[in-house]
């Protein structure tokens, strides 16, 4: 049962999915037909993820799959004169769990569930549990969720408002992906991880929607921040799929930007190596930027391929530049978005330095998941005045007249 999968490198093909290559890397669908001659008026019908429908294994028809995608895609003109160029942010905390990996768990579930599964799993730190046992809960389907130990609290109770089940695994998180690996062969539990050909389907909507809302121009760059490699392979494959239709004309550059506390990608990419080694768990220092820095990251080779192949480059930054670039979402541009989500800022503005940004005229940054669901955390130092209900008149004339 199920459609096509191919490896990305070593093209072998498998009618069913087998979770990872023979050759132990992650699969993908096969990538339409290139024969189909398909416009963006025929990628215009329906809402969301629907209108991509030529391009998916299935498509999303009720409930919260499909309220998932098209998020908006706006130009800031504040980080344009800091970049030097035409810069546009793709929201991805417009989502109905706040991160982009609600388009992995819309097609991923409406995909499992027409295979007749009736529990799904995952792995996750946060976002992608949040999702999966929400999109689960709308589907009736049982969820069982594996965290780390050292998960934050405030992370545990936005994924248990979904009553999935919730297993805290103690070791360490670099082989907690594995584990489900062999444990797709044991249990019934069908994981929904981050490298799957179903998610990975979901991920390439953001790339079909940034290159529909830039037309007639085309992205030349596209910032993104890295973990699991799940993600930029998905944004990889959408623009493999919008070439292979004749949509796209040139790949734009993918940047991929890894927390300096845990960067095995960025390692991988400087020392010209073609895998991805599992990053010493004693090489791990203080992360603020919680949803990425997997040890481990399942497709980080492909990952890898994705930003050789289109010219780009991967990259860390610091956690101070982090929550600077946090810290301008919201003052130069409004947006409240989680640390983890504000690197691709970071990592601009470090490109941009090194002149890597001055032959393009356009940019995107895609700030992958909401900060609501980090507040609350009593981390942030906030600046309030105080005065009394008598005294208000007076206070307010005098603070801002001084
Ligand atoms: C999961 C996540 C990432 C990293 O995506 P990968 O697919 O693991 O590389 C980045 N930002 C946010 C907000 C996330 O939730
Ligand atoms: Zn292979």
């Amino acid at each position: 049962m199920g459609d096509p999968c191919v490896c990305y490198d070593c093209s072998a093909r498998y009618d069913s999915i087998p979770i990872r290559c023979g050759c132990g890397e992650p699969l993908w669908f096969e990538s339409p037909d290139d024969q189909r001659d398909l416009n963006w008026q025929d990628l215009s019908e329906g809402s969301r993820l629907q209108r991509y429908g030529d391009l998916l294994p299935v498509v999303p028809e009720s409930g919260i799959a499909s309220g998932v995608g098209g998020t908006p895609l706006v130009r800031s003109e504040t980080l344009g004169s800091e970049l030097g160029a035409d810069v546009y942010i793709k929201l991805e905390s417009h989502n109905p769990t706040g991160a982009y990996k609600d388009r992995g768990s819309a097609i991923a579930l409406t995909y499992y569930l027409k295979q007749d599964v009736e529990r799904v799993g995952t792995v996750s730190y946060g976002n992608m549990a949040i999702s999966t046992a929400a999109h689960a809960a709308d589907n009736d389907l049982e969820c069982l969720i594996l965290v780390p130990d050292d998960i934050q609290s405030l992370r545990l109770e936005l994924i248990d408002q979904f009553d999935p089940t919730i297993i805290q695994v103690e070791g360490y998180y670099g082989d907690l992906y594995y584990r489900t690996v062999e444990l797709s062969d044991v249990s019934t539990v069908q994981f929904i991880n981050s490298d799957d050909p179903a998610r990975i389907a979901g991920y390439k909507t953001c790339l079909f929607e940034i290159c529909q809302q830039l037309q007639p121009t085309e992205p030349d760059a596209i910032v993104l921040p890295n973990s699991s490699g799940g993600f930029a392979s998905g944004i990889w494959k959408g623009i493999k799929d919008l070439q292979s239709v004749g949509l796209l004309e040139s790949a734009p550059r993918l940047y991929l930007v890894e927390t300096a506390a845990v960067d095995p990608t960025t390692e991988a990419f400087e020392s010209g190596a073609k895998t991805v080694k599992q990053y010493p768990e004693a090489d791990i220092t203080e992360n603020v930027a919680h949803s990425i820095g997997n040890p481990d990251p399942p497709s980080g080779n492909r990952a890898l391929t994705a930003v050789r192949e289109t010219g780009g480059r991967v990259l860390s930054v610091s956690n101070d530049e982090i929550l600077s670039a946090t810290e301008s979402f919201a003052v130069d541009c409004g947006f409240c978005v989680e640390p983890a989500a504000a690197a691709p800022l970071a990592a601009a503005r470090k490109l941009r330095s090194e002149g890597e940004f001055d032959d393009l005229k356009n940019l995107v940054l895609v700030p992958t998941g909401t900060g609501f669901k980090e507040l609350g955390t009593g981390s942030a130092s906030v600046n309030v005045k105080k005065t009394v209900l008598q005294n208000l008149e007076e206070y307010v004339r005098s603070t801002i007249t001084d």
